[in-house]
């Protein structure tokens, strides 16, 4: 028998409300480990092709992965995804908190959910029970009001809730499902697709034990990282501002996303500076379930006006939110853009795509392209009032916020051929806040993600430029000769040997489903996971299962029409600043051509089309998932 699973997936028809309990050979979960591989192999399997996202029949999937539930720190995560809404292709978004632990505790290894409902409701899923309830009453509330209601009437105040908020209800294309109130599954309109679904929450409740067939290795992997975490996450525990002191960080080597990526430095950057955030706002730190690195920020601010008032039950802002809706608008004002965050956290919104959307409209309204017919008042850089209102418009989809709504690439079309350069997206996505011209690798990681432009399931160069973790990782996994440290600007072969690996590893992390900020070698995950199901697993292994979730993913998007031509990156973000310390470095079409060339080659998929070959199929034991392919 395999650990780690009940061996049972739940699905639940919102249509005719028929619920059914699949049991999955242990094959599956073998070769797939849950997250972003089961839901692609779930998409493939019972999704009809072309299907429109927004459609009843489209899928949408919750999925934990092997390691959930074992209390194993970092692995306190799940994956949410189908076909999205924003991008037509994988939706596939990963988040942290508790639910995905009470979930699976709940007794199922991934719930399956279509159909529409006849009016708006919940499920309710507690120890193998699953039951529809009304939710009209919750419908338009924001997040953690609509949380109180449901743990208030279910007389349960440690009930897990997963739900979209009125930007999900509103089918803002870029909207996200949150879970505890401010852990978003945050990419690729998963609040919209959820909402499409008349969908307003899913709430968990589970003390069902998750078997582990040898508890030993899975302690030693514990042990391992509670006596280093402190000095290799140093990052996060000390001083203990989390993902953002990297802001100050990355200004000070030009790569702070600044007006729509269009300027090459953010002269007041000391202003939005994860240090002044701490003293102005901090309250506290927080944690995901197991997890002593403790990373998140909560911001508490006290006023009687609502705008300048922070809730700290919605958490605080990460590096990204930070950026995206800080610097990328041009605005100073850390009170604002903290304000900001809270509304995409009320409202269920990826706070990345929101303040892309948001600097995309500001730069072609300085241009000239929209003017104030179109957004009804200036819609300049900077302007900090501007950017609160804007989030709360494209919530409700009022106004110029409709249209906000439809994320950059929609937006672009709408505006004509002159916006197209300040349009940065990829496959629709609006790119994180990651400069490209820093980390040139990364810069091929967003063109080549099958989810759009995503930093998560890519590699960032500069943790590979001197020598350090990242490289004793990926030389674990060669042999016969040491990849020494490369330039954050190297798109060479031994790069793109890093790049193979690495994106691998991080595919393989959001199956398992697995915090990447851990400092975990690719033998602590095997030795976890063989642990746990008592099925060996090498770091080969390991990396094989990260190989099939972007294999898997490749053969859903190309069925759904995608092809190696959607595999790009915008012009701005690979040519060159003329001044700042970036000035002169760009990512030449020529080095770009050959570095997607190569990352298909290494996964024996075609050089030319991204097409996998046979023999990639038959070495990733796809023909054994049953599919047709
Ligand atoms: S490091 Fe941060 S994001 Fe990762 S599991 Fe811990 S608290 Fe959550």
């Amino acid at each position: 028998m395999l650990g780690g699973i009940h061996g049972k997936i739940l699905h639940v028809d919102l249509t005719s409300g028929k619920m059914h309990v699949e049991e999955p050979p242990e094959t599956i979960y073998q070769l797939l480990v849950g997250g972003r591989a089961l839901v692609a192999y779930l998409l493939l399997r019972d999704l009809a092709p072309n299907t429109p996202a927004l459609s009843p029949d489209n899928l949408l999937i919750f999925a934990p992965g092997i390691l959930q539930g074992t209390n194993l720190p970092g692995a306190g995560r799940h994956g949410v995804g189908g076909k999205s809404p924003l991008t037509g292709a994988l939706a596939s978004s990963e988040a942290g908190g508790w639910w995905g632990h009470e979930f699976k505790r709940s007794g199922f290894d991934a719930l399956v959910i279509r159909g529409r409902a006849a009016a708006p409701c919940y499920l309710h899923i507690q120890d193998g029970n699953a039951t529809l309830r009304p939710a009209a009453h919750l419908w338009c509330l924001p997040t953690w009001p609509a949380q109180q209601r449901m743990q208030a009437e279910l007389q349960d105040a440690r009930v897990r809730i997963a739900q979209i908020g009125p930007g999900g209800e509103n089918g803002v294309l870029y909207s996200a499902v949150m879970h505890d109130i401010n852990r978003a599954a945050g990419r690729n309109g998963l609040g919209a697709l959820m909402g499409s679904k008349n969908l307003k929450a899913v709430a968990v409740r589970g003390t069902q034990k998750v078997p582990v067939i040898e508890r030993a290795p899975v302690n030693n992997v514990a042990k391992w990282l509670g006596a280093n975490y402190k000095t290799l996450a140093a990052w996060a525990t000390n001083p203990g501002r989390g993902t953002q002191d990297s802001l100050a960080w990355w200004a000070n080597v030009g790569a702070l996303p600044t007006n729509n990526f269009g300027t090459p430095l953010f002269a007041d950057a000391a202003l939005l500076s994860g240090e002044r955030n701490y003293e102005m706002f901090h309250k506290e730190r927080d944690t995901c379930q197991s997890c002593p690195i403790t990373c998140k920020q909560v911001f508490e601010n006290a006023s009687d006006n609502p705008y300048q008032k922070l809730n700290p039950e919605y958490g605080g802002p990460e590096y990204e939110a930070m950026a995206a809706l800080g610097s990328n608008c041009g605005i100073t004002d850390n009170l604002a853009v903290a304000k900001a965050n809270e509304l995409c956290n009320a409202n269920g919104l990826d706070a990345i795509s929101t303040g892309a959307s948001i600097a995309f409209a500001m730069e072609c309204f300085e241009n000239g392209i929209i003017t104030e017919r179109d957004t009804g008042q200036p819609f300049r850089w900077g302007d900090a009032g501007l950017l609160v209102q804007a989030v709360e418009s494209i919530a409700a989809r009022s106004g110029f916020g409709a249209v906000l709504a439809m994320g950059v690439q929609r937006m672009s079309k709408r505006f004509g051929p002159e916006s197209t350069v300040f349009a940065l997206t990829v496959k629709g996505q609006e790119l994180p806040m990651h400069e490209p011209r820093l980390k040139h690798a990364l810069g091929v990681g967003y063109a080549v993600a099958p989810v759009g432009a995503d930093h998560m399931m890519n590699m960032h160069d500069t943790d590979f430029a001197s020598a350090g973790e990242g490289l004793k990782r990926v030389n674990s996994a060669i042999t016969g000769r040491t990849i020494g440290p490369l330039r954050t600007s190297d798109l060479g072969e031994d790069k793109l040997q890093v790049f193979h690996h690495e994106l691998n590893w991080m595919h393989f992390q959001d199956c398992a489903v697995n915090c990447h900020f851990y400092p975990y070698t690719y033998a602590h995950l095997a030795e976890a996971l063989s642990g746990v199901t008592g099925s060996h697993y090498g770091i080969a292994d390991v990396l094989a299962v990260g190989a099939r979730a972007q294999t898997l993913a490749r053969l859903f998007n190309l069925r759904e029409g995608f092809t190696a031509d959607d595999d790009r990156l915008p012009r701005r973000v690979m040519r060159a600043f003329q001044s700042g310390p970036l000035q002169g470095v760009e990512i030449s079409e020529e080095s770009f051509n050959w570095a997607r060339r190569r990352y298909y080659e290494l996964l024996d998929w075609d050089g030319e089309s991204g097409v996998p070959a046979s023999s990639c199929l038959a070495n990733l034991q796809l023909p054994e998932l049953g599919l047709q392919l």
